[in-house]
């Protein structure tokens, strides 16, 4: 075992944080806060590369796996560029087209999603569901060469970015009435699909949409993979997805420790640094700890996944809950160590409270993994 990076890791990593760094914190927050889009910073990451690490190389991308972009998320959130997108357009639209998409399909979508020219929405939940995907009531019914959409979706990241939408539809329902399932790109422009902002208290360029379809027609050919297989398609993207909200809290904490330890080495009130003091130190000690396990189980998670091991699930079920606890913890703690300073704008660290913060609730909960955990890591009976 070597749990050490290769020389080509260590070299994204470096190049991905000088580029994270050459736009900043503050970049994004200026971003955020006048509406505008950090579609530079997008653009910047997709032409180096960086965007489509994951895919393959004949689509654009850098052959290599989800660890490598799970490095990606990391460097650019511990510049202070947490994007929030890199979690749902490479990582989930990128892998599901990857694996189930036809040739046709892939050369469609996957070179422009990895160039940054192109991004794509992905829109499981649902106001009536939540949690529950196999309840989710959006219906996609074939009509001759058409499939034709209804229904709602709530909190879909970024609809206003994006040119396509992967929409997890019903198509037909089990013998124990649970929702069969079935991935279709939509058009973000779609003749009949409205989309209505939810204001969200997020610093983030990013914002959140409802979608109404009243059908809204779209060719077959937007299918991806088989009509009805599409919850066991949406697992190819769902591991990477939660690796990779695991590595943008990671990144998070990492930015808000540096921040800490820097502002604990050189603030004085009792005439020696404030770091001196060991309750200021020891919280901030503590939570390093606590951050690098995360990432040793965010790393391990994206090293099973691209090994197709089937312990993948568990590690980045495992991975995405220990990263927003050990994240928020890290963040609370360099705001605290900031004193007033740590809610001020200046010292960017507030800006980071929403993005961290949602990592506790989606892509998944905090309490969906533990039922995943205590259901499938130690057999307990399930109350639902
Ligand atoms: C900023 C933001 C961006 C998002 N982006 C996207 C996106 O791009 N695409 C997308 O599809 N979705 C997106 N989501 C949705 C997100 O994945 C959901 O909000 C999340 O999965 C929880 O679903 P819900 O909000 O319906 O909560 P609910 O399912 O209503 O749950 C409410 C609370 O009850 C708990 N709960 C529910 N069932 C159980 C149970 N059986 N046991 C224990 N506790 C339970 C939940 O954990 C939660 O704490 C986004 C959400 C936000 C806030």
């Amino acid at each position: 075992m070597d749990l050490r990076e290769t020389d080509e890791q260590s070299a994204l990593r470096n190049a991905v944080a000088k580029l994270g760094r050459s736009f900043g914190h503050d970049y994004f927050v200026e971003t955020s806060k006048s509406g505008a889009k950090s579609t530079q910073l997008w653009k910047a990451v997709g032409q180096h590369g960086f965007l489509g690490v994951n895919l393959a190389k004949e689509y654009g991308g850098g052959g290599a796996g989800v660890y490598e972009l799970q490095i990606v998320a990391e460097e650019l959130a511990a510049a202070g560029c947490p994007l929030l997108m890199m979690v749902v357009s490479p990582a989930i639209c990128g892998s599901v087209i990857q694996s189930f998409g036809t040739e046709e399909q892939r050369q469609r979508w996957l070179p422009r999603l990895t160039s940054g020219e192109m991004i794509m929405s992905f829109a499981i939940t649902e106001p009536d569901a939540g949690s529950n995907s196999h309840n989710i009531s959006t219906q996609a019914r074939r009509d001759g060469t058409d499939y034709v959409l209804s229904g709602t979706k709530y909190y879909i990241s970024g609809v206003d970015e994006a040119d396509a939408i992967l929409v997890v539809t019903r198509t037909g329902t089990d013998e124990r009435d649970r929702g069969q399932l079935s991935l279709i790109v939509v058009p973000a422009d779609a003749a009949g699909l409205t989309k209505s902002v939810i204001p969200v208290e997020i610093t983030a360029p990013d914002k959140q949409f409802n979608l109404f379809f009243d059908d809204v027609r779209v060719p077959a050919d937007c299918l991806i993979g088989q009509e009805g297989d599409g919850l066991r398609q949406v697992f190819q993207g769902l591991n990477p997805e939660r690796i990779m909200g695991a590595s943008i809290g990671n990144g998070i904490a990492r930015y808000a420790l540096a921040k800490a330890a820097e502002y604990a080495r050189g603030r004085q009130v009792w005439g020696v640094p404030i770091g001196t003091h060991q309750g200021v130190a020891h919280p901030l000690a503590h939570a390093r700890i606590n951050v690098d396990l995360a990432r040793l189980m965010t790393q391990r998670a994206a090293w099973l996944h691209d090994e197709g091991d089937p312990l993948a699930g568990e590690a980045a079920n495992m991975a995405k809950f220990a990263s927003a606890e050990a994240g928020m913890a890290a963040l609370d703690q360099a705001i605290q160590t900031h004193g007033g300073n740590g809610l001020s704008t200046e010292y960017g660290l507030a800006t980071l409270w929403g993005s961290m913060r949602l990592m506790r609730t989606a892509p998944i909960s905090r309490e969906m993994i533990l039922n995943y955990v205590a259901k499938h890591s130690l057999g307990l009976p399930s109350s639902y």
